[in-house]
């Protein structure tokens, strides 16, 4: 292929030469000239198809996927931009010998694991708020759901991402049960009127398509970031651009004390979320995906489409999205991860690893809320 390619170059290159002799008044027939022409678009054109091979091998692998979306802001700050942090701007001196030693901070392909202690906010907001992000958050409160929504947009407007521009998207089938919370300036909310559904399953699953799709229709024109989060819950602690990244993901906090033969990975090769035993870095929570709009929606876009295949295969992954998820991001791995502190559960006791909760889900009554139940983990 390569002796193919090289052959070709040097004819077009020889005839270029040529061309460009015929043109300064060397004597061809011009029909000569013409067969010469066509022969070098022809050589042009098969590059091109060569090329095309290449990325039609990449898509297979689903690693290059054409978007489709016009991302509005995405050669903006946030992808380009230096981190420029201001002068005179004192703080305690970063230190190479001495850190967090009770829990690991990095990944083996090298992408930091937020925990208290591996930053310095004051640091990260110099460096992110003068970039004037705009970070849009999803959140479904579907059915009964509705009940969380007041505590999840009090407690957000209180820690989560505090002084920058938060659009919240609020699914809902409920309108009218969407508590009037005050936002601080330049925070706002649309509220997205969605179906409600006899399976929470289905509802909790349906959240990739729906966010795809909005993507697509408003927020790829509008956001940098995006944070898609489940509704029950409450922030404790600073949420900040510290999770801030192209593709981030968040530590269950149900497993991060186990071996991946514990993860409740899909184990059915039958599925489109199967792993094989053996494989495996953490479990991801489906609760919290963050990232680029763009790569949000490359994730999201896959997801819904394995979730579609198992149904059409009648088969559901053993705990939907989050399986497909944990799949997806065993394959593509995410560039900042996300500790349990950013993801705890009410009815955990803290332990030492985690020195602050900033984001829990609250005990629910399952046979409540869910329309159909099924007590998980
Ligand atoms: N959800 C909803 N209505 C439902 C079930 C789920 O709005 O009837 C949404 C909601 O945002 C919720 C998310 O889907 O936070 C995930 O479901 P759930 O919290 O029940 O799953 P868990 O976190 O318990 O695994
Ligand atoms: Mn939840």
């Amino acid at each position: 292929m390569l002796l193919c390619k090289s052959l070709l170059f040097t004819y077009m290159f020889l005839g270029i030469v040529d061309i460009i002799a015929d043109v300064h008044g060397v004597n061809q027939s011009s029909f000569y000239l013409i067969f010469r022409v066509l022969v070098l678009t022809y050589c042009y054109s098969s590059f091109g198809e060569v090329k095309n091979k290449d990325v039609r091998i990449l898509e297979v692998l689903g690693l290059c996927q054409q978007d489709p979306v016009n991302f509005r802001r995405e050669n903006c700050s946030c992808r380009t931009r230096d981190m420029l942090s201001p002068q005179g701007l004192l703080y305690k001196q970063p230190s190479v010998l001495k850190g967090r030693t009770n829990v690991v901070t990095v990944t083996p392909w090298l992408a930091p694991i937020v925990w208290e202690g591996t930053f310095n906010p004051l640091i990260v907001d110099s460096i992110y708020k003068p970039m004037h992000l705009s970070i849009a958050t999803t959140v479904f409160a579907v059915g009964k759901y509705v009940r969380f929504l007041r505590d999840f947009l009090e407690t957000a407007e209180k820690h989560f991402m505090v002084d920058f521009k938060v659009h919240y998207y609020i699914f809902t089938d409920r309108r009218e049960d969407v508590p009037a919370v005050v936002l601080a300036p330049g925070r706002n909310v649309t509220i997205i009127p969605v179906p409600g559904s006899n399976r929470w399953q289905e509802i909790s699953s349906r959240r990739m398509e729906m966010i795809q799709t909005a993507i697509e229709n408003q927020i790829g024109k509008e956001a940098d970031y995006i944070f898609c989060l489940d509704v029950d819950t409450k922030f404790h602690g600073r949420w900040g651009a510290e999770t801030l990244s192209r593709l981030v993901a968040t530590i269950h906090p149900g497993y991060y004390e186990h071996t991946h033969e514990h993860y409740p990975y899909e184990r059915r090769p039958a599925s489109r979320a199967y792993i094989p035993a053996g494989e495996g870095d953490y479990y991801y929570g489906g609760a919290t995906i963050a990232g680029y709009v763009r790569d949000v929606h490359k994730l999201t876009k896959y997801c819904r489409e394995q979730l579609e295949a198992d149904a059409a295969n009648s088969i559901e992954a053993a705990w939907q999205e989050e399986s497909h998820l944990n799949r997806y991001l065993l394959y593509n791995k995410p560039t900042k991860i996300l500790s349990p502190e950013y993801l705890w559960q009410d009815f955990k006791a803290k332990n030492n690893e985690v020195q602050i909760i900033r984001f829990s889900q609250v005990n629910k009554n399952y046979a409540e809320v869910r329309p159909n139940v099924k007590k998980r983990k």
